[in-house]
């Protein structure tokens, strides 16, 4: 298949019908099915398999995303835009925002992206607001962020693992919305993807990791304690998906299939980042002069000068 800029047009019209797609079915966790594939292509190719049809897709819409994320790294550079992105993934364990991160995110130059993990806070981090940390870690200008997990661990675990009084937890929705807002104000396209697995398709995964020598070191027995609590997660995910996308939308992204969750969340990027239009920013270079300048230049660089001249030889 071509690359030309039909196929990149067609790409782009896609993707903006993926994220529609997702969208609609995002209101609400319940009755959304874990294995669904909206928006995939009817005329994909019979003759390969989806796993790697979709590693040649994300591939494709690789080339896209990076070449939108340089632009947008190079008017900051330029300091003619402050513009960044932030993808912000939830999950229950196993739920694949590891995966995401390296087969989607991967597809960009390392050298633009802003990847921050948060994990339980530190004595330092409880000290201060919720959001301290959160603030602390957005992208820089021109870069792409990614929050694997985020801020909503504070109305999730916190909620479910009874970390915080209800009056505390129950705040911080309004306070979520307030802060993205401020975000999206200050130029930070928010991209908000919660990974759907089904309670099955966990089990799956973390049996594997305990069977699989090599995969062992992920296995943390404190999952199974939350897998304990599975519908209070899936209430406390509802809750959030119908308080908190204000700011920004949710995306629910069926996540049983790794490789329709890579290819959807590929297009999601694509459509948001494509909706910011960066283009090169002008420079203001005397090109000729620049050029002239470094022609004269030539001769110091096969030439040592006096300074390097090799030593007398002995008399
Ligand atoms: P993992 O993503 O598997 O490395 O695990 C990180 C753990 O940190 C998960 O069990 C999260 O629920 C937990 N976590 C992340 N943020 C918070 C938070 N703000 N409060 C409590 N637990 C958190
Ligand atoms: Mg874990």
């Amino acid at each position: 298949m071509s690359d030309g800029p039909d196929d990149e047009r067609e790409l782009i019209a896609r993707a903006g019908r993926v994220r529609r797609l997702l969208l609609a079915g995002s209101s609400e966790l319940n009755g959304l099915d874990p294995r669904a594939t909206p928006g995939l292509p009817r005329n994909r190719p019979k003759d390969i398999d989806a796993k790697t049809w979709s590693r040649s897709e994300v591939g494709r819409l690789g080339q896209l995303l990076g070449a939108r994320q340089e632009r947008m790294f190079a008017r900051a550079k330029a300091g003619v835009d402050r513009r960044r992105l932030l993808l912000v993934l939830q999950a229950v364990d196993c739920g694949g925002k590891d995966g995401t991160v390296r087969s989607v995110v991967g597809s960009m130059d390392p050298l633009g992206m802003h990847l921050k993990a948060f994990g339980p806070p530190t004595a330092e981090e409880r000290a201060h607001h919720f959001l301290w940390r959160i603030n602390n870690a957005l992208p820089p200008a021109g870069y792409i962020g990614v929050f694997n997990r985020s801020h909503y661990e504070d109305v999730l675990a916190v909620r479910v693992k009874d970390l915080a009084p209800k009056s505390v937890w129950r705040r911080r929705y309004g306070e979520i919305n307030s802060f993205e807002d401020a975000l999206v104000n200050d130029g930070i396209t928010i991209v908000k993807v919660m990974l759907h697995i089904s309670y099955e398709e966990q089990a799956e995964r973390l049996l594997a990791r305990l069977d699989d020598p090599s995969k062992r070191w992920k296995f943390s027995p404190a999952d199974l304690d939350d897998r304990d609590h599975w519908a209070e997660y899936q209430q406390a995910y509802g809750d959030v998906l119908d308080k908190c996308s204000a700011a920004a939308p949710w995306y629910v992204v069926p996540a049983d299939r790794k490789w329709y969750r890579n290819w959807a969340v590929a297009n999601l990027l694509l459509a948001h980042l494509d909706d910011m239009r960066p283009t090169y920013p002008e420079v203001d270079l005397a090109v000729d002069e620049l050029r002239a300048r470094l022609a004269g230049n030539q001769v110091r660089t096969d030439h040592a000068g006096p300074d390097n001249d090799p030593p007398e030889p002995p008399a």
